[in-house]
């Protein structure tokens, strides 16, 4: 098991680097938060906000965040095994071609131990699934409690590829307002939503596809639909600024990643997901039996040498997890006073969320189990609830107490 040591030798493995420097001189989950004024036109690609350090302290710093991600995912993991526990995280990612989704499951997910992980790529639907409603294979696709599930796209194509394509007669509002209820009901159920959509710059795209047909061994990864979806960046922006501001929600709130630096998206994300494991203040689950009553039973099954030698390690097994428990924990609230830092260096910013957006504190389920998919309308029952509008506030947890 991978154990957050670090701290305990006193070197700081959060927000700081060997010497002391601040790295994240500021909480990214602020910075890249999308709220109702939030353009997209005008974002910096290449831009690295919030980040101090290199590239190479970003690569270093996101191992270091992964030993703490590590941990938290087993504790997850343990609690809904062991513990009934009923939580589990969701990352959502989406991006054009070549912004690095591929990359932020390699390389964020791939620090976490793959049996904890679901991951679940979207393409274009099956015929099976076009006969159904387009949340219909979302939903069979969420993390079950205790896991971390990784959406590579999502149900956000159906309104970005299925809007600039017009692949459907759709009310997008509509569709915004069901996509809001179905996370509220997602997130009441247990599950922390993390979603971001990496962007990349219309040159950097091409210099990537350019590569992909230059290098042999990337031609597979080269779609020549991927040129038909290029002539369309225009349209797809508009759709990405609507869909962004439209469903960023205080429950589940879009970060937007500027993706040209790759080192940097896969730090920022990184960020994000520790604060999103942190925020769930995660312990090893207690035993539903007697320790010392197992150790009994255990002990009478073992020849005496063995148990000499096992006396002899417990002491320095208690005390090891007695270290990485203090660790961990110190790791845990840098993650979070990192998160508490605000863009100006003082108080977090305020995130006036827009009123256009449903907020429903109690969502019944929709009925969208007999609607086609892409051509997909919200279901009556669904429609019926779109009504509700509310202010959004920031999602994030004690996070109005530290301001
Ligand atoms: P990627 O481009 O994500 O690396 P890929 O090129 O290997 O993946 P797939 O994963 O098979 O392709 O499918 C991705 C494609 O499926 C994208 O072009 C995406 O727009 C499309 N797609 C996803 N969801 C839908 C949908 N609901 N309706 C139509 N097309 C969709």
């Amino acid at each position: 098991m991978a154990t957050s040591k670090n701290s305990s030798n006193g070197k700081k493995n959060s927000g700081k680097d060997g010497s002391g420097a601040t790295i994240w001189a500021t909480d990214p989950g602020d910075l890249l938060l999308v709220g109702p004024t939030f353009d997209l036109s005008s974002l910096d690609r290449a831009a690295t906000p919030g980040w101090t350090g290199d590239d190479d302290a970003a690569d270093a710093f996101r191992l270091q965040r992964g030993e703490l991600l590590s941990e938290m995912q087993e504790r997850l993991f343990a609690q809904a095994r062991a513990g009934g526990g009923t939580r589990s995280v969701l990352l959502v990612v989406q991006g054009l071609d070549t912004a690095g989704k591929g990359g932020i499951i390699r390389h964020v997910a791939g620090l976490m131990d793959p049996q904890g992980l679901a991951l679940r790529s979207f393409g274009a639907p099956t015929a099976e699934e076009l006969r159904h409603h387009y949340l219909w294979r979302v939903r069979r696709s969420l993390p079950t409690p205790g896991k971390v599930g990784i959406f590579d796209r999502s149900h956000y194509e159906d309104v970005l590829v299925v809007r600039v394509n017009h692949l459907a007669d759709v009310d997008w509002d509509k569709r915004f307002d069901e996509i809001n209820r179905f996370e509220k009901q997602v997130v009441d159920g247990g599950t922390v939503i993390v979603k971001v959509a990496l962007m990349v710059s219309r040159e950097e795209q091409g210099l990537r596809l350019m590569e992909r047909l230059d290098r042999p061994n990337k031609n597979w990864k080269f779609n020549p639909g991927d040129v038909d979806t290029r002539s369309k960046w225009d349209d797809y922006q508009a759709a990405y600024q609507v869909m962004l501001v439209n469903t960023s929600t205080h429950y589940a709130p879009w970060h937007v990643i500027p993706a040209d630096n790759k080192w940097y998206a896969r730090v920022a994300v990184t960020e994000l997901l520790a604060q999103a494991l942190a925020s769930l203040e995660l312990t090893w689950p207690t035993v539903p039996w007697q320790v010392e009553d197992q150790k009994r039973r255990l002990a009478a099954t073992m020849d005496p040498a063995t148990l000499v030698k096992a006396a002899e390690s417990a002491a320095t097994e208690a005390e090891e997890v007695h270290e990485e428990t203090a660790a961990h924990a110190d790791d845990v609230r840098e993650v979070n006073e990192l998160a508490a830092v605000d863009a100006n260096g003082g108080a977090s910013p305020e995130v006036a969320w827009g009123d256009d957006v449903a907020q429903e504190d109690t969502v019944a389920a929709t009925a969208e189990g007999d609607q086609p998919a892409s051509g997909g309308q919200p279901a009556p029952a669904a429609e019926a609830q779109s009504g509700g509008k509310g202010k959004k506030k920031d999602r994030k947890k004690g996070k109005s107490g530290k301001k």
